[in-house]
């Protein structure tokens, strides 16, 4: 097949959600309709007891790598759907946020008896910062949950985007009737898994209500639907398909993971709206066409082994031009070394094989000995390309740290300087007195860290926890070392760019308050 078909093909996307939203749920079944798998309750082990074959691939447990479900192949109605796994709960790092630099589009699961919840919020910002598309499945219908009006209305209030609602709820719980398909122009009755689509569904009139004899007819649970949906028409945001793929307005779908009411619907739509490929921006402001010949491609996440017997880890490729084929040469634009692609993996939903072949849109896990860092970008052909880097995220917890030992200062420097340059965790100095803080999204990047520095670079570390603190950053013009206190310490990135740690939102207003000129950033981007 030519490049242009398979790379149109794609879809290449992330679920972001709050944990027990029911991203694994919708996940599951959407490898059901796909027909990748054949049961339900294989994909996390922990609900069968089963392990799902992607959980308890060789290599993991002779090596310790955990690469589970970390990007999902299959092919859904003649797409090629690539869904990148976003880890959560006590893994959530700044991986899961780089994870999003990868995908072109993001479902948002949410859970309708719970709204939004902070994790949920915290990927959205990622996804709305970059202005990619934005699908929202409001999830758990089968279970009495909030007023959708109310659940649509905090979408606009809590994360400011626009909704659009591609479904409406005819009742939820055990009340649940069926789904008014505003997109379809028909009605999903909550049949049994069993019933035909023909007789599951419903057409309607032009008057908007359902054609033929039904008792749900009767219902004020269906005219009660009828007013909402007629409402939502009439006073709510108009479908705008370029507005849907800026990332301002996010079509909603309600629906249940766990009884497949809706899903089917929902990824129908979802296949059909989302994008494929889009170009890559470079650092000189050009965009790399997905359908160029030449092969580029970026790391966004790099997989440590924890094993201190293997060294090797996997770097994540986004592959954003061109096609791959196994044993390929590249370049590396930081270092302009020539690399062969031999030892490449590609992720399925059912097992894990070398990759032969992969195009823009795709995700390759390239075995890696140390070659590569985040952010790097990989090409073929003569002229060298680099893309923009990704952003550093905020970290949200801090941590001083020292070497155990003095006497082993400089393996303590250079573990502390490798770690840093592969993007495993963020590093500090103070201002004046250079001690070393090191930031991170989530507990467990702290944990590795330690861990690593001691595996890799026999070094161990002092750890002491300084909590919370929001990191700003402060243009060097506008920074004045008199403004740092106790409840914003003044501290310099990586990139000697200055940031100040506040304490809290309270030290933050004061700051703001003090100093109305002064513009504070919460991400940067790097240089
Ligand atoms: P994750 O943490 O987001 O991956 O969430 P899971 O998919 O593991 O789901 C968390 C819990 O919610 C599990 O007990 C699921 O069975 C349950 N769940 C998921 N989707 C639904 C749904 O549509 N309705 C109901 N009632 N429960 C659901």
């Amino acid at each position: 097949m030519k490049l242009k078909d398979e790379v149109n093909k794609r879809r290449t996307f992330a679920i972001i959600s709050h944990p027990d939203a029911g991203k694994t749920t919708i996940t599951e079944q959407l490898l059901l309709f796909s027909g990748a798998i054949r049961q339900a309750g294989t994909v996390k082990g922990k609900k069968s007891g089963k392990f799902a074959k992607s959980d308890w691939m060789e290599i993991e447990q002779k090596r310790g790598i955990s690469v589970t479900s970390s990007v999902m192949q299959v092919d859904y109605d003649g797409h090629q759907i690539n869904i990148v796994d976003t880890p959560g709960h006590e893994d959530f790092s700044e991986d899961t946020y780089r994870t999003l630099m990868a995908v072109d589009a993001a479902v948002m699961v949410i859970d309708s008896s719970k709204g939004i919840e902070p994790q949920t919020k915290k990927l959205f910002q990622v996804c709305a910062m970059r202005g990619i598309p934005i699908f929202t499945f409001m999830n758990k219908l089968d279970r009495d949950g909030r007023e959708p009006m109310d659940l649509i209305g905090e979408l606009e209030d809590v994360l400011g985007i626009d909704a659009y609602a591609m479904n409406w709820p005819i009742g939820m719980g055990k009340n649940l009737i069926g789904l008014y398909d505003i997109y379809n122009q028909r009605i999903e009755r909550n049949l049994n898994d069993e019933t035909a689509n023909e007789e599951r569904m419903v057409a309607i009139d032009d008057n908007g209500e359902a054609i033929g004899d039904f008792d749900f007819k009767a219902s004020t649970i269906y005219s009660q639907a009828l007013e909402d949906v007629e409402l939502m028409q009439e006073a709510g945001n108009p479908f705008d398909e370029e507005a849907i793929m800026n990332g301002q307005l996010t079509p909603v779908f309600f629906g249940s993971a766990l009884t497949g009411f809706g899903v089917e619907t929902f990824l129908d739509a979802f296949v059909d709206y989302a994008p494929s490929p889009s170009p890559v921006e470079t650092i000189e402001d050009e965009k790399v066409d997905p359908l160029q010949e030449e092969l580029t491609g970026f790391v966004f996440k790099i997989q440590a082994n924890m094993d201190p017997k293997h060294r090797d880890r996997i770097a994540f490729v986004r592959i954003c031009s061109g096609a791959f084929e196994e044993g390929m040469e590249v370049k590396l634009t930081r270092t302009d070394k020539k690399i062969r692609l031999n030892n490449t993996t590609q992720f399925m939903a059912d097992a894990r094989e070398n990759v032969k072949e992969a195009v823009a849109g795709d995700i390759i896990g390239l075995y890696d000995t140390g070659n590569f860092q985040i952010g790097d970008t990989i090409y073929t052909g003569k002229n060298a390309v680099q893309f923009k880097p990704l952003p550093q995220f905020t970290p949200e917890l801090f941590m001083k740290v020292s070497p155990k030992n003095v006497m082993k200062q400089k393996s303590f420097h250079k573990g502390m300087e490798q770690l840093v340059q592969e993007g495993a965790i963020q590093l500090y100095r103070t201002w004046h007195t250079e001690d070393y803080i090191l930031g991170a999204v989530g507990q467990l990047q702290f944990e590795v860290f330690q861990a690593r520095l001691l595996n890799e670079y026999n070094s161990e570390v002092t750890m002491e926890p300084m909590g919370r603190k929001m990191a700003r950053w402060i243009k060097p013009e506008d920074l004045d070392p008199k403004m740092s206190s106790s409840r914003n310490l003044l501290c310099k990135d990586r990139f000697g760019h200055p940031v100040f740690l506040f304490e809290n939102q309270f030290a933050l207003n004061w700051f703001t308050g003090k100093y109305p000129d002064v513009e504070l950033e919460s991400l940067l981007e790097t240089e």
